[in-house]
């Protein structure tokens, strides 16, 4: 499936490609949507800029920020 963004038009494939179209955000779209959230509510905004697991754990998105650092340690 081909993906384009629909804030920034950027494209990107994702799983076996085809002629189909769908729109969503890139990675780079959420992750600005969500710092603003995290901005709002008084967090930091270290949704994946964070280089290490993120001391903010009362953050809503704490569980997908910090998965890719939890993911090799079970
Ligand atoms: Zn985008």
């Amino acid at each position: 499936m081909t993906y384009v963004c629909i804030k920034c038009r950027v494209n990107w494939v994702c799983g076996e490609s085809s002629e189909e179209i769908s729109g969503g955000l890139c990675e780079e779209c959420i992750g600005e949507y969500i710092r603003e959230k995290q901005r709002s509510k008084g967090h930091h905004d270290c949704f994946m800029r964070n280089t290490e697991i993120c001391t903010e754990d009362c953050c809503s998105y704490w569980d997908n920020c910090n998965s890719r650092f939890l993911k090799g340690e079970k």
